[in-house]
């Protein structure tokens, strides 16, 4: 996504020293054994030991004073419209509430609330541009939000889906959102916008409001979409049979949401950890919803799935950055060379019965956000909506 005009184009070096406790986001190795970490025109250049890494010439130095670095969350499904505005709930600026709540890039699963939104085929892919174009221009807070999906509507033929692509559009709203309802249907869409290189996502479960429509396990199979959205329904969720058949029947995207139905999010959990398929586990809001706008709403799933779930807190955070980025293709969510400095500093909620903030989210509680940097830029301190961090890190220069 291209960046901003302003000052993202003049970034500098950046260096983080006393970091406290590193997560990586990959699963195979979440905790690395690192204090320091040094990134330059917006993308990590070391990771180590502070005596290991070139800490001199920093435009900007931080002490994380003992905080825990994780990479930006990542929201695998939201629908947002124009702007920093939702007409779900009449809501203004929650995408840079949402930066608040340690999220540093957000993936479009369709601008369906755009009120009297097209339905006609021309009209479908003229809001995907633009949406497209869009929220490449804009980025509330710094916040990359991946937008302009178009969801499938009968009529749509291969050329379409080439066209989309080479104006840019990268994604496909949820199927079953739009008329395309039927797998056999769906599929030869979805197949289509695979050929051009378009990622897809399909609803699963009950219609999430009125208009939006039922999904059941073998329509997802058929549709064969790259990620089974909110596997735990949006709200209503599928019987758990469904959900075991999803997990166990194809190798695509387990994508469990907020807003969605609890103990079909921890089952999921449950039987993709059972199958060794957690690489496939991504963690999104689906809000702006009905239920919603929950600005923490990545860090509640977290603490959800680690608490109830049963399941060590880095192992979710790799879930929520990690996995979403390598099946998303994103540059960022994982702490390595190359990658997107984006990042969450964080620790123990004051307060919480936890030892460390790993442990504290294992028992539940949120972690209190103390800086989020995107593309190697601090674009908040201490959050305003997270309970308040221990320690938080301080800008030497
Ligand atoms: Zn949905």
């Amino acid at each position: 996504m291209a960046l901003a005009a302003g000052p993202e184009r003049q970034i500098g070096k950046l260096v983080i020293t006393n970091i406290g406790l590193m997560l990586s986001g990959a699963l195979e190795a979440p905790l690395l054994d690192a204090d320091t970490i040094v990134a330059e025109g917006g993308k990590i250049t070391a990771i180590g030991k502070r005596a290991d890494c070139d800490i001199d010439d920093a435009r900007v130095k931080i002490d994380a004073h003992g905080c825990a670095l994780a990479p930006g969350l990542i929201d695998s499904h939201v629908h947002p419209v124009f702007g920093d505005w939702t007409p779900r709930q009449s809501q203004l600026n929650w995408i840079d509430s949402f930066l608040h709540g340690g999220v540093t890039t957000m993936v479009s699963a369709g601008e369906v609330h755009l009120p009297g939104r097209p339905r006609d085929v021309v009209g479908v892919k003229a809001l995907a541009i633009t949406a497209q174009r869009a929220f490449s221009n804009f980025r509330p807070g710094g916040v990359k939000l991946h937008a302009g999906a178009p969801v499938l509507e009968k009529g749509m033929v291969e050329s379409d889906f080439a066209e989309l692509a080479a104006a840019g559009v990268t994604l496909l709203g949820e199927v079953g959102l739009g008329s395309v309802k039927a797998g056999d249907e769906a599929q030869q869409m979805v197949a289509w916008a695979r050929k051009y290189g378009i990622q897809s996502t399909i609803h699963t479960g009950g219609p999430s409001v009125p208009g939006s429509g039922y999904i059941d396990a073998d329509t997802v199979l058929a549709a064969d979409a790259d990620i089974i959205g909110h596997i735990n329904g949006g709200h209503t969720a599928l019987p758990l049979r469904q959900i075991r058949c999803l997990c166990e029947s194809c190798t695509r995207g387990i994508e469990i949401v907020h807003n969605g139905n609890e103990l079909a999010a921890l089952t999921a959990l449950r039987y993709a950890r059972e199958l060794g398929q957690m690489h496939r586990v991504i963690l999104g809001t689906d809000s702006p919803a009905g239920s919603g706008v929950q600005p923490l709403g990545i860090l509640r799933l977290i603490a959800l799935l680690s608490s109830v779930g049963e399941v060590p807190a880095e192992i979710i955070f790799a879930c929520a950055t990690g996995n979403t980025a390598r099946l998303r293709k994103l540059d960022g969510g994982l702490i390595e060379v190359g990658r997107a400095a984006d990042f969450v500093l964080m620790d123990r909620a004051q307060h919480s019965a936890g030892k460390d903030v790993l442990d504290s989210v294992r028992q539940g509680d949120l972690p209190g956000i103390g800086m989020v940097i995107i593309d190697g830029i601090v674009r908040c301190g201490r959050s305003r909506n997270t309970p308040p961090a221990e320690r938080i890190p301080e800008i030497l220069s």
